[in-house]
Formats: C-alpha cells, sequence, structure tokens
C-alpha cells in the first residue's frame, strides 16, 4: 500500500507515520508544511527507513499535492493536516478555515482528479480517510448523553467548526462524485510526542520545572481520553478495512474530569520524580478564568468500531498516563528545544 499521510509531522500524524512503516510492503508519504505543530523530530526514528519520505507541502497546494498523488502511486490518503489547538482557534480562527477548510477542500479535488484518472482495480481500493475530532459534537452535559456516528453537529469553538465543515465537505465529494471516503471522529489523544502546549504536556513538564499547574474553571469539565498509538491502530483498520461512506466514532471509554487528570500527573510524578523540597505537586494546582464556548463533557460511544472492525484500546488511561510520563522523563531532547523556543507558556492547552 502507498500511504500519503498529511500532518505526519504531528502529533497524531507521526504516530500513524511510525506505525505504518513498520510493514515493508507499505510505503508511507508524509506531506507536512512544518507549522509550529509540526516537528521533524518527532520521525527521527524511521527518518532513514527506506519506505518513507517527507514532502513539506502546504495542503492548499491542489497541483502539488496532484502530482505528488501521480508520482507516488498513492492507494490511501489518511487526512490528518489540520491547526488543532482550540485557544488558537479563538485568537486566530483564519488559519483555521484556511488550513482544515479550505485545505480540505483543496485535498478532495486533488484527491478527485486523481481518482478519476485510475485503472480500475486501483479505483475500487482508493480510500480517502478524513480525521477528525469528537468536538464536532458540541457539548453534552455533565450526567447524561454520549456521542454516536449520529449525533447531530453542534461546534462550539471556530476549531471545532472548521472541522465540522471540513467533514461536511468530505461526505459531500462522496455523496456528489463518488470520491470512496471514510471518516472518524476520535475523542481526546494523550501520549509520546505532544506538543508542550496541551494540557497533560504542559502539566508534566510545569510541574517538572515546579511552576503553577493552570487548570481552566474548577476542573470539571469532562473529557474522554484515548493513548495515541490506540487511535493509530484504530486508524490503520479505518482506512484498510472501512465501509466506503461510514464515519467512526473512536475512543477510550476513560472519562476524566480535567481535575482529575492532573491530579493523576501530580501522584504519578511524586512517585517517581518527588520535590526536592518534600511536598506534593498538587500544591502547585492554580485555578484561572474559563475559556468562552468551553464545552462541558465530550463522551464517545466506540461500538461500531469495536463491533465493525474488531478495534479496543490496548491500554487504560492510568496505563497510558504512565507510559506517557515515562516518555517525558526520559525525552528531555524531544521537549527542552520547544519548550524554550517554539512554545513559551502563552496558552494553557486544554481541549
Ligand atoms: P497537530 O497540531 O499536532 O499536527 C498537525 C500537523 O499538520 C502539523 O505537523 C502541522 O505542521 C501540519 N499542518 C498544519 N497545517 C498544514 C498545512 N496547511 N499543510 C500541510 N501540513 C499542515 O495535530 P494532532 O493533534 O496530531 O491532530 C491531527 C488530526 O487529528 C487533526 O486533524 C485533528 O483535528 C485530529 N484530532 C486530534 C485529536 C487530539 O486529541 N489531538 C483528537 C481527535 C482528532
Amino acid at each position: 500500500m502507498n500511504i500519503l499521510v498529511t500532518g505526519g509531522a504531528g502529533f497524531i500524524g507521526s504516530a500513524v507515520c511510525r506505525l505504518l512503516v513498520q510493514n515493508p510492503e507499505n510505503k508511507v508519504i508524509n506531506i507536512d508544511k512544518l507549522t509550529y505543530a509540526g516537528n521533524l523530530q518527532s520521525l527521527k526514528s524511521i527518518e532513514n527507513f527506506r519506505n518513507y519520505k517527507h514532502y513539506c507541502v502546504d495542503i492548499c497546494d491542489e497541483q502539488k499535492i496532484l502530482s505528488i498523488l501521480k508520482d507516488e502511486n498513492i492507494d490511501k490518503i489518511m487526512h490528518l493536516a489540520a491547526e488543532s489547538h482550540v485557544d488558537r482557534s479563538i485568537d486566530g480562527p483564519a488559519a483555521f478555515v484556511e488550513t482544515n477548510v479550505v485545505g480540505t477542500f483543496r485535498m478532495l479535488s486533488a484527491a478527485l482528479t486523481y481518482w478519476r484518472e485510475l485503472p480500475t482495480d486501483k479505483k475500487v481500493d482508493f480510500r480517502f480517510h478524513h480525521i477528525s475530532t469528537d468536538e464536532v459534537f458540541g457539548d453534552l452535559p455533565f450526567n447524561e448523553g454520549i456521542f454516536t456516528e449520529t449525533t447531530p453537529y453542534a461546534p462550539s469553538s471556530p476549531y471545532s467548526a472548521s472541522k465540522a465543515a471540513s467533514d461536511h465537505f468530505v461526505r459531500a465529494w462522496h455523496e456528489t462524485y463518488g470520491l470512496p471516503v471514510v471518516l472518524s471522529n476520535c475523542s481526546n489523544n494523550y501520549g509520546p510526542f505532544h506538543f508542550p502546549e496541551k494540557l497533560i504536556p504542559l502539566v508534566i513538564l510545569n510541574a517538572l520545572h515546579e511552576i503553577e499547574l493552570p487548570i481552566y474553571g474548577q476542573g470539571n469539565n469532562v473529557r474522554d481520553w484515548l493513548f495515541v498509538e490506540d487511535h493509530a491502530k484504530a486508524l490503520e483498520l479505518v482506512v484498510t478495512q472501512g465501509f466506503i461512506g461510514e464515519s467512526y466514532n473512536i475512543g477510550g471509554r476513560e472519562e476524566r474530569t480535567n481535575l482529575s487528570v492532573v491530579e493523576t500527573i501530580c501522584d504519578i510524578l511524586d512517585m517517581k520524580r518527588p520535590r526536592a523540597s518534600g511536598k506534593n505537586y498538587r500544591e502547585l494546582i492554580t485555578f484561572v478564568t474559563d475559556r468562552p464556548g468551553h464545552d462541558r463533557r465530550y463522551a464517545i460511544d466506540a461500538a461500531k468500531i469495536e463491533a465493525d472492525l474488531g478495534w479496543k484500546p490496548t491500554v487504560t488511561f492510568e496505563q497510558g498516563l504512565e507510559k506517557t510520563i515515562d516518555w517525558y522523563l526520559d525525552n528531555e531532547w524531544w521537549w527542552r528545544p520547544i519548550r524554550e523556543k517554539t512554545y513559551t507558556g502563552e496558552r494553557l492547552g486544554q481541549a
């Protein structure tokens, strides 16, 4: 399989590339224009693999995308490239419309032109897999409701609105032009190589620096969490075995309040890296003014992907969190340059 992954230098995209190249029958082509969130260091372990290649290209450059599709003889597209940070979307929504909406439209246009010219056998196997988020479904009450594939879209932030729009375009390209698409909507990911402004790495690294651990509001917003490597495995299943035109909700069935996530990180660090002062890390938790339009709760019903594709997460939240903390403790070479140069702590990073 020749697979084109967009956004392969990002958090989830790099996990997908690292997974897919392990199969020597795959050729993995990573299209990533390397925004602040893209980092080739996350691909260091595979950069010399013969079945891996990176192109520094903007997904909005339709002609370039089309020529790469042809040159690399692509069988499947996994479209992850996006602006992905809710707080950044509130400060500057234009980039989200440009990349997430216009960029997805350009990717669809290039894919459709390419697909129409394929010979019949390759046409049948071709897929455009659009990777999206549970945030498109909007706000759930604290104690009831769960997102299924048929839950109506009700996005609250510029980020989730742009992802919702892109999902609709993908579905329309299937309904109108017959492009063989599959979609997936996943809950909050966490794990190694996560950009240090997002909640879990932010809290781990702030704690190690013994500075405040900021939490929006009272910390009672609830998110469902999934270890990134389990998401990557789900995505591989969806692109290879998912039914054309279908969407799949992916989640860990691991709902936690933000406060409980932060407290769990503090407790694990108390054991693994006790503070010299003897105080515990929880003492650094600070509550700050809530973000506007902050959805209370997201919860994913992953029954469809479990039943249809046989997927299940391999780690619990506590196991995955411990792996993640160990990774940040062992891989300062990766996060220190970002923490010192790209991300200077101005955003809180809660989804
Ligand atoms: P990320 O911000 O870590 O990575 C995005 C990547 O896309 C970066 O490498 C960036 O350089 C690249 N990119 C951005 N604009 C581009 C453009 N115009 N052209 C080419 N490359 C561009 O994001 P992530 O957390 O890895 O998320 C990947 C995808 O998964 C996104 O579509 C996101 O909406 C979705 N998603 C994320 C989560 C999560 O918890 N992180 C959950 C569900 C779905």
